[in-house]
């Protein structure tokens, strides 16, 4: 298939849209309305604009216009008890999804090109678009990929973290 025609499917999946599970700051944990304020220093602190005044005035995560970058922005301005650097970013991993727009030959890499931590590579098929293959040992969970996927086929889950990572979480 010509390139040209792959980027317009891409921009026609992209326009679409797509609405995700509430997910908070990085370094929280579960009990994160139970400490956070609400004072929303975080969401105007947060260089990426990823984070946003959710439900009862909590913030909200959300990767619909790009991923966390972990700069920590949002952990230097807040003086509640809420993040714990020591612990992992996230509680999940990236997972790419059946409707993979490379799964079905269509030229597509932009889950690559948006992983900073390099967990998606891309693996030549013959005869086929290349497939993309995701090490969840280097996935931060960041959710730059699922925010640049044009077919919304990545999702954010703990299902693809190993028993070691999800205990080190828990
Ligand atoms: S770590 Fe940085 S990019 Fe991520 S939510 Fe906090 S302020 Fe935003
Ligand atoms: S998972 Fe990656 S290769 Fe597949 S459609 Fe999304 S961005 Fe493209
Ligand atoms: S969520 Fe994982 S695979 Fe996706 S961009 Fe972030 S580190 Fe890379």
């Amino acid at each position: 298939m010509p390139q040209s025609d792959n980027n317009k499917r891409r921009q026609f999946f992209r326009s679409l849209g797509g609405q995700g599970p509430i997910r908070r700051p990085p370094w929280t944990a579960d009990d994160f309305t139970d400490r956070c304020v609400r004072c929303r220093a975080c969401v105007d602190a947060c260089p990426e604009g990823v984070l946003f005044i959710g439900g009862g005035g909590y913030p909200e995560l959300r990767f619909t216009d790009g991923g966390c970058t972990l700069c920590r922005a949002c952990v230097d301005v807040c003086e509640a008890p809420v993040f714990d650097t020591g612990r992992p970013a996230f509680p999940w991993r990236a997972r790419i999804e059946a409707n993979c727009l490379a799964l079905a030959n269509v030229h597509c890499q932009s889950c690559q090109d948006a992983c900073e931590w390099r967990a998606i590579r891309f693996v030549p098929q013959l005869g086929h678009a290349p497939t993309p293959r995701l090490d969840t040992a280097a996935c931060t969970g960041c959710g730059a990929c699922q925010a640049q996927c044009p077919n919304h086929a990545i999702t954010m889950t703990s299902d693809t973290m190993t028993s070691e990572e999800r205990a080190h979480v828990d």
